[in-house]
């Protein structure tokens, strides 16, 4: 997402992370026994922390399982994307969602 979206981001928010080189990518493969599966990074918004001083200042912190979190800053917003974004909601693959 665009460092600016961030800032539409509410506690409870479910985010993909994927980042350039490494596993997290949101993909779709066919599993050896020829089921469709899905690698997908999901992580959630646990708070949202704005300063009125500093307008385009922002730290959105998620959680991913029960031991591990982060904190996504306007640097980081190119890293995530909302569910409703996923490549992998494109229509016109064929898998229909
Ligand atoms: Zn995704």
């Amino acid at each position: 997402m665009k460092p600016r979206d961030l800032f539409t981001l509410e506690r409870g928010d479910i985010l993909h992370y994927e980042e350039p080189g490494t596993r997290f990518k949101c993909e779709r493969f066919t599993g050896p026994r020829g089921g469709i599966k899905e690698n997908v990074t999901r992580v959630k918004v646990t708070s949202v922390k704005t300063w009125k001083r500093d307008p385009g200042r922002i730290e959105v912190r998620w959680q991913h399982g029960l031991y591990t979190h982060g904190c996504i800053t306007p640097e980081h917003a190119q890293y995530f994307h909302k569910q409703e974004d996923c490549p992998l909601n494109d229509p016109n693959d064929g898998q229909g969602w």
